[in-house]
């Protein structure tokens, strides 16, 4: 299982999340000493901005896994590279490649995130079958239909290779709580994975299982994105204060202004993601719960 926090530098509840783990799997008081099957790389991500606090420095390391791209990236020689972050991808992108290359029966690709705006933990679906079956037994709320919307992302990337994605938001960026999330995704995605036997991490699996559920409890477990406001720097993007991830909505309610005015709700649904930093590319989204056979399935 190969595992990113902090991909984007002003998340740090992700490399604290990956750090907890680690100490516990191989720390000199691991309770789970010995008990890993199989590998586990846990990487953090955009050092650089990681360093100065900054969700990037020259442009969004989520943004820039296109195939091609990655290619021209690794071929080329770091003095070639005009970006802080195509470094910063071409040293991810070989200590993963290293991990390929060992022949592994399956690689889980973990990339762990946190949201300017307040939020319960959830899950992004990636269309690849195998993340589709993987994530829809963990007690907490997926999102479909994210991916295709964000060019260039690394969960998009490794999926498409065939690798099985778990991307996860564990809350806010500097809540205490998003770490305590973000390592129960780990416990669950590694006893899921089978990389721990769930009788030697019992205890911990059952916690963290326990700590997704309850505090999800209240959204659907299922949701889509229908609609996703992509913003420019010159729009002068500002959304309105006080939105909670999956806050409910009503149609025509004002969510948001620029330079245009004002940006309503065109439908009842929940608030996504609302943007209150000032980097970024997505203003908001809005999700409503997913009515299909296969919602249904997962209950
Ligand atoms: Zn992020």
């Amino acid at each position: 299982m190969v595992c990113v926090g902090g991909l984007h530098g002003n998340e740090p509840a992700g490399v604290l999340a990956l750090e907890r783990v680690v100490d516990a799997l191989d720390g000199p008081h691991a309770l789970l000493k010995g008990k890993l099957h199989g590998r586990l790389l846990a990487m953090r991500g955009n050092l650089e901005a990681i360093r100065r606090g900054r969700r990037f420095i020259d442009e969004d390391l989520n943004r820039i896994w296109d195939p091609e791209h990655v290619q021209r990236v690794v071929r080329s020689h770091p003095s070639e590279l005009t970006t802080s972050e195509m470094n910063e991808m071409r040293v991810l992108y070989r200590a993963i490649q290293d991990e390929v290359e060992r022949d592994a029966e399956r690689i889980y690709f973990a990339d762990l995130h946190t949201t300017s705006s307040h939020s319960l933990p959830f899950m992004w679906s990636i269309p690849d079958a195998s993340n589709g079956h993987f994530v829809r037994n963990y007690p907490m709320p997926v999102i479909y239909d994210l991916v295709p919307r964000i060019q260039g992302s690394s969960a998009a990337y490794f999926g498409h290779l065939g690798h099985t994605v778990i991307c996860a938001e564990g809350g806010q960026h500097e809540a205490a709580a998003s770490v305590d999330y973000l390592e129960a995704v780990m416990w669950v995605s590694l006893v899921q994975a089978g990389l721990l036997k769930h009788n030697d991490a019992q205890e911990i699996y059952t916690r963290a299982y326990r700590l997704l559920d309850e505090a999800t409890r209240a959204i659907p477990r299922v949701m889509e994105i229908f609609y996703h406001h992509k913003i420019k720097l010159s729009d002068d993007f500002m959304m309105k204060p006080g939105y909670l991830n999956f806050q409910e909505v009503e149609a025509g309610e004002v969510l948001a202004r620029d330079v245009n005015g004002e940006i309503r709700s065109p439908a009842n649904a929940r608030i996504l993601m609302p943007l209150y930093q000032a980097q970024g590319e997505d203003g908001f989204l809005l999700v409503r719960e997913r009515r299909t056979d296969e919602a249904r399935m997962t209950g």
